[in-house]
């Protein structure tokens, strides 16, 4: 008995970046280019819908900067001032006058490439929200409420799932450490991952 001589080739695997995603995973701590730690990035659609949304598009987002720290995190934008709520333990790295964003050392040498994929992205979302006036750190609202945080979770889930990313992979991305069990749940409701 003869199989189709086609036989499905070995697809990608669901949860992975385009395979242009490039990380220079040998940086040391301090600031580098954006493209520096992401070679190429400036290429990938993505960015471009990222630039869309920024007031001086392309041009501007790629001069972003990475600050790579030895704290234990995963990426934040570099605030220009310390946010009012800042818990009192955290220590932020603070840029008054350039667009920043910070990353974990362990977070660039260790992460699987997806996440890093989708956490730079939700960053750079970010970027572009506080070029269009909008505070990244509005207290009105909570973590999972707030726009800009819907806006950005939006942006990389839809872009996931683009890449065929998995539910369970999604959901088990949108689980950080910050947000409780129950804002958890609002935030899989919110991107259409409840279960069932
Ligand atoms: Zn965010």
């Amino acid at each position: 008995m003869t199989y189709p001589a086609a036989v499905p080739r070995a697809r990608r695997a669901a949860n992975e970046p385009p395979r242009e995603f490039a990380i220079d995973r040998t940086l040391g701590p301090g600031r580098h280019p954006l493209l520096a730690v992401f070679p190429g990035l400036d290429r990938l659609p993505a960015f471009s819908a990222v630039a869309k949304r920024h007031p001086d598009g392309e041009k501007d987002l790629v001069r972003v900067a990475i600050e790579l720290v030895s704290d234990d995190i995963w990426m934040y934008v570099a605030p220009t001032a310390r946010p009012p709520d800042a818990p009192p333990e955290w220590t932020p790295v603070i840029a008054k006058d350039a667009d920043v964003i910070v990353v974990g050392l362990s977070h660039l040498r260790e992460s699987p490439a997806i996440l890093l994929y989708l956490d730079i992205l939700h960053e750079l979302c970010h970027i572009a929200q506080r070029r269009r006036g909008l505070d990244l750190w509005d207290r009105r609202y909570g973590y999972v409420d707030r726009p800009t945080e819907v806006e950005a979770y939006e942006f990389v889930i839809e872009e996931a799932r683009r890449l065929g990313a998995t539910k369970p992979f999604l959901r088990e991305y949108l689980r950080v450490e910050w947000v409780s069990e129950e804002d958890y749940q609002r935030l899989l409701d919110k991107m259409g991952l409840s279960e069932g």
